[in-house]
């Protein structure tokens, strides 16, 4: 592993001075990063420890939650308010990483996590995000666990985070702390299509720091399921995914959320199928209509094409035990 600076500030404002210079990056849990550093992928000439700041508390606010950066994935997913509010987001925490993991990640490392597109993990194989120009390996090659959505001739990768996907589907907003003090972030916007810049994961600035994400109060907690669909039943990413939330009175939607997994660069919100479900009966044959119209623009590649039968049903599943009909 190449030698770095390390250091441990205590204040916001050291954190965010010692990123304006080049090669610095933060770390907190460090669950991926050091990783990434162990295979030369990604090649900090100083890290950023985060942890002495004050960014773990879970506490609410006046029309939600506010969640610290910092706090660890298995505190949110066993916080009584997340698991009483927003079961959601307990659920797909509980489906990402492994306990270990989810006992060192951070909510902003999990936002922060890097592709596990294998070509750029291996740096002997070329891999636009990791290495711009060098071509995109994974286009011809290997794509099994690929992209139906949203991907560019640069890249094909998908995000691989769970939490981020509910994070979607619930509306939370980004709080990012820079020079010029704080902004917040639709958490549908933070993540980024790779277009022709795929070395770009997000719309974080160099010099940023996630400090919070706040999720809104809403109508969901009683008809929510996340359902992830992976190679074997646990520490493994999701080949498709469904963050499903629904608002249902008297058996009519009233209205509905839902964001997938596994099939685009950034979580994919399905705003479409969203829209037709408001005033329809939550029955099988709503679910239906719904997930035709979430995969219009789907297109697969050598490997992925199972991908298009598993997100549908996949949308379908998700739906009708949010529905309560299993
Ligand atoms: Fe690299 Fe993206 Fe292509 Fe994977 S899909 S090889 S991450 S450019």
């Amino acid at each position: 592993m190449k030698q770095f600076q390390y250091i441990r500030p205590s204040t916001q404002q050291s954190v965010i001075a010692a990123l304006s210079q080049p090669g610095t990056k933060i770390i907190a849990g460090g669950s991926n990063l050091v990783d990434l550093m162990k295979h030369g992928v990604m090649t900090p000439d100083k890290l950023v420890d985060i942890n002495k700041l004050p960014l773990r508390t879970i506490t609410p606010i006046k029309n939600g939650l506010h969640i610290g950066a910092l706090a660890l994935n298995s505190q949110v997913a066993e916080d009584k308010q997340v698991m009483e509010k927003f079961p959601l987001l307990s659920q797909a925490l509980n489906a990402g990483a492994s306990a270990q993991l989810r006992n060192m990640a951070t909510v902003g490392g999990n936002m922060m996590q890097r592709t596990r597109c294998p070509y750029f993990y291996d740096i002997a194989l070329p891999c636009n995000k990791r290495n711009p120009g060098s071509g995109c390996g994974a286009l011809e090659g290997f794509n099994r666990m690929h992209a139906i959505f949203g991907m560019s001739d640069k890249c094909i990768a998908v995000h691989p985070s769970d939490m981020a996907v509910a994070m979607t589907a619930l509306d939370a907003t980004v709080i990012i702390a820079g020079k010029k003090g704080e902004r917040r972030l639709p958490f549908g916007e933070f993540h980024r299509l790779p277009g022709d810049t795929p070395q770009l994961d997000n719309n974080l600035a160099k010099d940023e720091l996630i400090v919070a994400v706040e999720i809104p109060t809403n109508n969901y907690a009683a008809h929510s399921y996340y359902l992830k669909v992976r190679d074997r039943a646990s520490y493994a990413f999701a080949l498709v995914s469904v963050a499903a939330a629904l608002d249902i009175d008297n058996g009519t939607i009233r209205s509905a959320r839902l964001a997938m997994g596994g099939v685009a660069h950034k979580p994919w919100r399905l705003t479409a199928a969203e829209k037709a479900l408001v005033g329809k009966p939550a029955t099988a044959a709503s679910f239906e209509q719904a997930a035709q119209l979430a995969m219009q623009g789907a297109k697969a590649f050598k490997d992925n094409a199972f991908k298009l039968k598993l997100a549908p049903a996949t949308i379908v599943e998700a739906l009708t035990h949010a529905a309560g009909l299993v």
